[in-house]
């Protein structure tokens, strides 16, 4: 089958050939006929599949007709998390050029103006996360009424980081005679009971089984101990068949420590987590892209759908909590039917996530042995030996030393948390939107608020009268 049996138009045909693609992938195959259409979708699917077109590709010719209104955009498309509704826009660009449509892209981190702006003039195609499209409502900015085609995009991870209560808000804003797109890369019995909600009739796509993961990645896992986990991770990145990797961790303070090490041991890493401001996040993922970054250190935010090809390695510094998370990690690399690799990092206390990472992907990870494992154990022993003399407060020079890198980490991340503090103490009239931003751009791996967080009670600001003597 080719792209031009599927009833594109000739301006959408044009594009897809301009990006080099032959061949429709089977949910392109599957989804596009439908979408033209009009019917609703409820698509089993992970990123990778080429989903994402398979959405795009028929929208850019259903909004050909019609007029923008300001404020009032025909379509929505919902994402998770900045990075992928930023993809989305790009896609939409690529395969839009020829066709002329008005995007605006509705995310966190960025200034509201610009969004506004855009919106004012009106919008064929909306991309958005759910908390900032919400904010955008809340402040009067955009009204859902006009909305004619709604793709929600990576339900399951929308359940998993708490937007669905925002999405079903968003959704009961808009007229229910319209076409809906419900995407998830797993479909649970939750999932599907969500899917009921939104969807009239839809057609079911599945396209590979969720827990699948590719043949072209080679899997691998080494046991170590916790000490042991940064020299054998060293190990394995100086491996000369490691040409970029992504490095995961559970928790982004680890992220920042973990980055802090390999830097100290001149490793070109960079780093990816939700704490950092969006211009940051773009800026790594570009200097990753063009190469100026060969590690990219990262929590799951980076996880989901992020589309770099040629990505030859990808580390499990930690072993996922969620099975899916294993699957998803894996996915950075072996893209597109290139070879990969995915290794990780095994503790005994490991054991009950990785039983659950083998029901899903339905097999065991092989566990392989490095070279470098004498080596790697007596640097452990070292580090062992530091940590205790630390704690005793007996540090040697060398203690001190990878010490104060490591708090290096630990500081750069509580500057961070005492700007966002500092930013949410500022009493600009907009404060109250600040704060309610900040409950609804959780769409990154939150840390759980510490006493009372962002929220200063009313009362701890009113000025007590001196007591008069
Ligand atoms: P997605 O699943 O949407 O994240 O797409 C994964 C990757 O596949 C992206 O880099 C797309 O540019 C690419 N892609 C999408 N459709 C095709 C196709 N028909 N042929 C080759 N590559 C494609």
């Amino acid at each position: 089958m080719t792209f031009a049996d599927l009833g594109l138009s000739p301006e959408v045909l044009k594009a897809v050939e301009d990006s080099g693609y032959t061949q429709p992938t089977p949910i392109q195959e599957k989804a596009i006929p439908t979408v033209l259409m009009g019917r609703d979708v409820l698509g089993t699917a992970q990123t990778g599949t080429g989903k994402t077109a398979s959405f795009t590709l028929p929208m850019i010719d259903i909004l050909a007709s019609g007029q923008t209104k300001s404020r009032m955009p025909r379509s929505l498309i919902l994402e998770p998390t900045r990075e992928l509704a930023a993809q989305v826009a790009d896609n939409f660009e690529k395969y839009g050029k020829y066709s002329k449509l008005s995007m605006a892209l509705l995310i966190g981190g960025v200034s509201f103006g610009d969004q506004e702006a855009k919106l004012d003039k009106g919008v064929d195609v909306l991309i958005a996360t759910p908390g900032r499209l919400l904010d955008h409502f809340e402040r009067g900015k955009v009204l859902l009424n006009g909305v004619k085609t709604l793709v929600i995009d990576e339900a399951d991870r929308m359940m998993d980081m708490g937007f669905i209560p925002d999405v079903e808000r968003i959704v009961s804003l808009m007229p229910p005679l319209r076409q809906t797109l419900f995407f998830s890369a797993t479909m649970s019995k939750d999932m599907r009971k969500l899917a009921d909600k939104f969807l009239m009739n839809p057609k079911e796509i599945e396209v590979e089984s969720p827990s699948s993961t590719a043949s072209t990645v080679t899997q691998g896992m080494v046991r170590v101990s916790r000490h042991e986990k940064r020299p054998a991770l060293r190990a394995m990145l100086k491996d000369e068949t490691v040409k970029n990797s992504f490095i995961f961790c559970n928790r982004k303070k680890d992220v920042d420590i973990l980055l802090g090490s390999l830097n100290k041991h001149g490793f070109n890493a960079g780093a990816l987590h939700g704490d950092m401001t969006q211009s940051s996040r773009m800026e790594t993922l570009a200097k990753f892209k063009s190469g100026e970054i060969a590690h990219l250190v990262c929590s799951d935010v980076a996880a989901r759908g992020i589309d770099i090809s040629n990505v030859s390695h990808v580390f499990n510094f930690d072993v996922p909590m969620h099975s899916e998370d294993y699957v998803h990690r894996i996915g950075r690399t072996g893209r597109a039917g290139q070879e990969g690799h995915a290794y990780m990092l095994a503790t005994k206390s490991d054991e009950k996530f990785l039983d659950s990472i083998y029901k899903t992907i339905g097999k065991e990870i092989p566990v392989i042995t490095l070279d470098a494992m004498d080596d790697i154990k007596t640097e452990a022993r070292e580090i062992a030996e530091r940590s205790r003399n630390g704690k005793r407060g007996t540090s040697s020079r060398t203690s001190r030393r990878s010490d104060s890198k490591e708090n290096e980490g630990r500081s750069s991340e509580r500057n961070q948390t005492e700007s966002r503090r500092a930013m949410s103490e500022n009493k600009t009239p907009s404060n109250q939107n600040r704060r309610r931003r900040n409950k609804y751009d959780r769409d990154e791996d939150d840390t759980p608020v510490l006493g009372l967080g962002d929220h200063v009670p009313a009362f701890f600001n009113i000025q007590l009268k001196k007591a008069s003597s």
